[in-house]
């Protein structure tokens, strides 16, 4: 088959590996560079080690190609996993696989058969799909006989304000509000000596206040404030946590959360209003619960980390079925939630197999972590599991 992968990120690499391997003709479709998610928080340090981050398979064909591979108990930084793996690994297959960088999918269809018709299958298995693409301004159709969607959920932050929507000032705010993990190191002037806000509780929140924090002396803000919407300790600690980046972060977040003259803690609220002034940012936030207290928080700069949603855009003319809560396919979802849901240890997931990857929509699938909807929990090693229950699914060529 022709198989058209969206997104060059991990888990669309190991795709076209293993369908190349397969004996498919794959072409992957990366809006910017090979890994360019990873990359952009290339600075970090991953909390999971080398092992789960490389697939038996990747290992072994560098293996064979001669390249060195990492100890698997050592944790690389997001650059060292796009330098020392995704890219040899790039390499390696270059020739037989169509890696198109620079190179964003808008949308994908049916030829000829509209997402209204042949509910689930019928002459929907026999057409092919179209690829509406875009490259340096130039827009092409490519054609495929299966489509894998591997575009990740790093292109749609969610919004910072209460209830996830925008509130009021949001939208003007621009890109004055930061909603990834910027290295700190290498935007001193915007955050050295500055009043800041970081809002929400997941593990990319607490990697900006550690790296705020990091910026001492002269170059430390001058005042730091954090809104979560839990009241306090907003980490649950795992016990004999295997990941010991992630414990240090839970337990520093916990920490700050704590009576820490560090940082400001404004536990138990919500964002309700952003005010931009010509020398400084107004942020309004309101309780949400019974600890909670309203206040208005004045700084210059806004760090928001409240997660991310997939982009189900690119194939609204597809039959696939998403789930309300998550955004992410439906059997995935409801798998998740009836599974590991509640759980706040990553690793206690296991990828459901191929049955889970299957959806109205024959012969394309979405795996990675635009899977997994907005639950942030996805992690490289449940891709990897996806990518063998996909083989299995899609078969040799
Ligand atoms: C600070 C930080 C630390 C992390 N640490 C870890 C860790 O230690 N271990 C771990 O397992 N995970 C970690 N993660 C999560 C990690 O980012 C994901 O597990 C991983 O990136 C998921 O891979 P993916 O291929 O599904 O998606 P992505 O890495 O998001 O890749 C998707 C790719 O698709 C491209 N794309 C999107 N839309 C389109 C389109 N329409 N057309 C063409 N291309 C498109 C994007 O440019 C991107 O390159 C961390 C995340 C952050 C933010």
């Amino acid at each position: 088959m022709r198989i058209g992968v969206i997104g060059g990120g991990p888990v669309g690499v190991e795709c076209a590996l293993r369908l190349r391997m397969l004996g498919h003709t794959v072409s992957v479709y990366e809006a910017g560079r090979i890994g360019q998610n990873v990359r952009e928080w290339g600075h970090v340090r991953m909390f999971s080690p080398w092992s789960l981050n490389r697939s038996e398979a990747g290992s072994s064909l560098l293996r064979d190609a001669g390249v060195a591979l990492a100890d698997g108990e050592q944790f690389p930084s997001g650059a060292d996993y796009v330098s020392a793996y995704l890219m040899p690994l790039v390499r390696e297959m270059r020739g037989d696989v169509r890696m198109c960088e620079h190179t964003r999918v808008v949308s994908v269809a049916r030829s000829g058969i509209l997402k209204s018709e042949e509910i689930g299958g019928g002459a929907r298995h026999g057409s092919e799909f179209r690829l509406l693409v875009e490259h340096e301004g130039n827009e092409r159709n490519e054609t495929a006989d299966a489509v894998i969607d591997a575009g990740g959920v790093w292109s749609q932050a969610n919004w910072a304000g209460i209830g996830g929507a925008p509130v009021p000032g949001e939208r003007a705010m621009g890109e004055r509000i930061e909603r990834r993990v910027p290295d700190l190191g290498q935007c001193r002037e915007r955050y050295a000596q500055k009043r800041v806000l970081v809002v929400g509780a997941g593990y990319s929140a607490i990697t900006n206040l550690a790296g705020l924090l990091a910026l001492r002396g002269e170059d430390a803000p001058t005042q730091l404030h954090w809104v979560t919407l839990t009241p306090n300790m907003p980490y649950q600690l795992i016990e004999d946590d295997p990941l010991p980046a992630r414990a240090a972060l839970a337990a520093l977040g916990n920490t700050l959360a704590g009576d820490d003259a560090r940082v400001v803690f404004h536990g138990g609220v919500g964002v309700s209003a952003f005010e931009e002034r010509r020398d400084a940012v107004r942020v309004r936030v309101e309780p949400v619960c019974a600890e909670g207290v309203a206040s208005e928080i004045v700084v210059d700069e806004v760090l928001s980390n409240t997660g991310f949603r997939p982009d189900t855009e690119v194939t609204r003319e597809l039959q696939v079925h998403h789930c309300y809560a998550t955004e992410g396919p439906m059997k995935q979802a409801a798998y998740l939630l009836a599974g590991s849901g509640d759980s706040a240890d990553c690793l206690a997931q296991v990828a459901g197999g191929a049955a889970v990857l299957r959806n109205p929509e024959p012969d394309f699938y979405i795996v990675g972590a635009k899977s997994y909807g907005r639950s942030s929990a996805f992690l490289i090693r449940l891709g990897l599991e996806q990518v063998d229950a996909l083989s299995e699914l899609v078969g040799p060529g």
